[in-house]
């Protein structure tokens, strides 16, 4: 095995040894501290300026940038430092120690996505002798799997700012141009209790209920008409009615009811447009039938994402890789890499299939031909 894989090995240890599980569930959730000082470390060897961002009060959660050479243009190679909560008792190794086995590197992160980072940071290193031209960012981030604070924080910074950016995401070093947004809602109607031998005694939550779920419904299809986009492989916007509770008796009106849903939008509409159409349909609902009907956001939502097939990023990356470039099903920080101003594509090692499972991995026979292609691409933008 040659030097530079063993050191490539040896980063990943360290950092899918260095736990950073990020969730919404505060019992799970870690900060990526660990994490962002051991690349701080390592590009700061490498001759890179390093800067680390406050996520969080105390810094226990921060994001990295770290730039070599400067200028206006220039390449940033960003990924998310935390992972996924995980089964320990699901996994046959220890997912926080990297083990080796069948041309396999097994660990929690090791293909989503902390794999990405000494694959980068082998890329930069073949640029120590060549003076760069435009600044090679690269770009670690927290809270990506939870709330997307890290990226939302740098959108707020206004930084990193260069001409293009390359999320090393998983897919298998394909380019990949688009993904749907995410919108988590919840849906509150409250009615007025009472005995269930006179309706005129109450105001039935659970049949305002229903109503708006049918609305809901007839909504799914209206937004099957106007956003399908055949690049997708469902290839239009879903929405999902995830949970219901509401009531507590048969013999009593239902006085207040809650449905979770959530809404995956193609690149084609926006957020936005779709939740002003849900409000102003639920209020049409609320004031035909008397009823309060609240809809408020689960989550910070995440725009769908679209970079232009003719541009040039786009066309690089299909170029050097051989690859059209697709859509996934997941999503990712390049809407803020794009709020930023940057073209931008999600392209990394390994395999999505892998990703938030047990036994997750990354193979082998990735590692030499993703820091060829990082390598290109650090050429095309940085010299
Ligand atoms: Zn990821």
């Amino acid at each position: 095995m040659p030097h530079s894989e063993r050191r490539i090995i040896e980063q990943l240890r360290q950092l899918v040894g260095a736990p950073s599980v990020s969730s919404t569930d505060p019992h799970w959730d870690q900060g990526n501290r660990a994490v962002i000082d051991l690349l701080a470390a390592w590009l700061a060897d490498l001759g890179f300026r390093t800067e680390i961002q406050e996520v969080s009060g105390g810094g226990a959660k921060a994001n990295l940038i770290a730039t070599l050479g400067s200028g206006p243009g220039g390449l940033v190679l960003a990924g998310h430092t935390d992972s996924v909560p995980f089964d320990e008792g699901r996994w046959r190794s220890d997912p926080l120690a990297l083990t080796e086995r069948d041309n396999r590197l097994y660990g929690l992160g090791s293909t989503d996505m902390k794999g990405f980072f000494p694959l980068a940071l082998a890329a930069a290193a073949s640029f120590r002798e060549t003076p760069l031209q435009q600044p090679l960012i690269i770009l670690a981030t927290a809270d990506e799997e939870s709330s997307m604070d890290g990226a939302r924080a740098l959108v707020t910074a206004g930084r990193p700012k260069a001409r293009a950016a390359i999320i090393g995401e998983p897919t298998s070093l394909v380019p990949v141009r688009m993904h749907k947004g995410i919108m988590m809602e919840a849906l509150r109607i409250t009615g007025r209790a009472g005995h269930s031998s006179n309706p005129e005694l109450g105001n039935s939550a659970l049949e305002g209920m229903h109503a708006a779920i049918s609305e809901l419904m007839a909504y799914r299809e209206q937004l099957r008409e106007r956003y399908s986009n055949e690049l997708f492989q469902v290839a239009y916007p879903t929405l999902n009615l995830g949970c219901i509770h509401g009531g507590d008796s048969p013999n009593r009106i239902c006085g207040r009811t809650e449905l979770h849903f959530d809404l995956r939008m193609t690149p084609n509409g926006d957020n936005d447009t779709a939740r002003g159409e849900l409000e102003e349909r639920m209020a049409r609902i609320a004031a035909e039938r008397d009823l309060a009907i609240e809809l408020r956001p689960l989550i910070e939502p995440v725009a769908p994402f679209e970079e232009p097939a003719e541009s040039r990023l786009v066309r690089i990356a299909e170029e050097l890789t051989g690859h059209r470039a697709e859509a996934v099903a997941f999503a990712t920080e390049a809407p803020f890499m794009h709020q930023l101003g940057m073209e931008t594509i999600v392209m990394g090692p390994g395999c999505i299939d892998q990703a938030h499972q047990p036994d997750e991995y990354l193979a082998l026979d990735q590692i030499r031909p993703c820091i060829t292609l990082l390598e290109q691409c650090i050429r095309r933008y940085c010299l």
